[in-house]
């Protein structure tokens, strides 16, 4: 019986060698930038209680909605494969003690899984880079960690971002709000669709957020939060766009900006190209005031945001060359056990005197011809060759893969030497 060629699950995908080169080169980048700003690593599990996601997301969201990977596990106990990773960090915070007294800057990167319709830019398991700001009221660390994002694009040369920001507000002003929502959108009960309708009640602000376009003009009339922001907030929000100005960072008020979880408050923001078609939005982020303390810590102001590395790979893409992996400097071909010997000694000895420059040794013998078409796929630069005639004369070859030339015979005496001249 013929075995079916095996897939991956719809929406999860390899991410093969080609390409990660690239995906490391834009990590190393932002790893070094958020260090530079004082944020350390943190590794959280994959998996945590439902619980933690359907108390911190919201009931009423997406995610919570439709999107979570939910299982019982052997004890029969209801876990979910993480679908973003600020409910982590702030759980992680709280189990650890984190916040007694302090304030904490971290960040993680990893997976995160959804049950999305699979698209360009929209996967079921895919990347997020993260960080979060606990014991932070802002409005300064809400600024410094948009200008972080600021530095980012432009050391990783990517272009076409702007930049939209709003306010939700927090406390009393934001239920005033809320009521002014639920009488606004109660007036066009008869258009509202059918999420939209169940949104009504328990989660009006989500609203704002309906992607579907039969709803846009009742939104476009909807009243706008800016308008009712209590003091703080409105204060909060002035001094971030001054900031941001000072900074020479570009923004677009976006009152409508009210992000897709239920935690957010004060500060909201996104990082949007038109470069990728619909799946736009690369970086989110916001305030979440309330969070922890709701999880079960002490009352913590925090902020933080969300990165999809996926979209970060593609407008790298847009604007620069896919990065190309490490390719062997040498390719060492031998012929005969007394070669093969020699030729593991030798590459150890290059292993141990040039650490940058990558040797491979060809496994599984061939004839010379067949282990020099190896080479040269290899891309390496040098072919180092030992046969049964080096072996006898104490040498090895040197034959240049990539220039005309004869193959140069070296004494074993003066093989690292001479290779120091060829590598520098
Ligand atoms: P979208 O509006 O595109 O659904 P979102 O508001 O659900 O995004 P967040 O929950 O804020 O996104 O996640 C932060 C970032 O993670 C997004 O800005 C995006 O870059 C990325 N992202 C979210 N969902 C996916 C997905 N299914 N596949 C790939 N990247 C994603
Ligand atoms: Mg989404």
């Amino acid at each position: 019986m013929k075995i079916k060629k095996p897939s991956t699950i719809r929406g999860m995908n390899d991410l093969l060698p080609e390409v990660i080169a690239t995906w490391r080169h834009l990590e190393k980048i932002i790893i070094k930038i958020v260090e530079s700003y004082g944020f350390s690593e943190i590794r959280l599990p994959l998996l945590e209680r439902t619980e933690l996601f359907q108390r911190s997301i919201g009931a009423d969201t997406d995610i919570v909605e439709k999107e979570m990977y939910t299982f019982k596990d052997r004890n029969e106990k209801s876990i979910t494969l993480r679908p973003e990773a600020t409910a982590s960090m702030a759980r992680a915070a709280i189990t650890n003690g984190l916040l007694h007294n302090q304030q904490q800057k971290l960040w993680t990167m990893g997976p995160m899984f959804r049950y999305e319709k699979p698209q360009k830019g929209r996967y079921r398991q895919f990347y997020q880079f993260n960080i979060e700001a606990m014991g932070f009221s802002g409005p300064d660390i809400d600024a410094e960690i948009i200008i972080m994002c600021a530095r980012m694009w432009r050391l990783l040369n990517l272009k076409n971002l702007r930049l939209e920001i709003n306010s939700l507000g927090s406390g009393d002003t934001r239920k005033l709000y809320r009521n002014e929502l639920i009488t606004y959108f109660t007036k066009y009960k008869n258009n509202l669709d059918e999420n939209s309708l169940k949104r009504l009640e328990s989660n009006p602000l989500r609203i704002l957020d309906s992607k579907n376009p039969d709803m846009r003009s009742i939104i476009s009339n909807a009243p706008v939060m800016l308008d009712y922001l209590d003091p703080e907030s409105k204060k909060d929000f002035e001094v971030l766009k001054k900031l941001l100005d000072g900074s020479g960072v570009k923004y677009e008020v976006n009152p409508r900006l009210v992000r897709g979880l239920d935690y957010y408050n004060k500060t909201v923001f996104e990082w949007i190209t038109d470069d990728l078609g619909a799946q736009g939005a690369v970086c989110s982020g916001g305030r979440y005031d309330g969070l922890i303390e709701k999880l079960g810590g002490r009352s913590t102001p925090a902020i933080g945001w969300a990165m999809g590395i996926e979209r970060l790979v593609s407008l790298y893409e847009v604007d620069n060359k896919r990065i190309e992996n490490l390719k062997p400097y040498f390719y060492l071909v031998t012929d005969g056990n007394p070669a093969l010997l020699k030729g593991f000694e030798l590459a150890e000895e290059i292993r141990n005197n040039f650490p940058k420059n990558a040797i491979q040794m060809n496994m599984g013998a061939g004839s010379f011809k067949s282990q020099l078409k190896r080479a040269d796929k290899s891309q390496a630069i040098y072919a180092i060759i030992i046969g049964e005639e080096e072996i006898e004369n104490n040498t090895i070859g040197l034959k240049s893969l990539r220039a005309k030339g004869d193959q140069v015979e070296i004494h074993f005496d003066n093989i690292i030497s001479e290779i120091k001249c060829i590598v520098e």
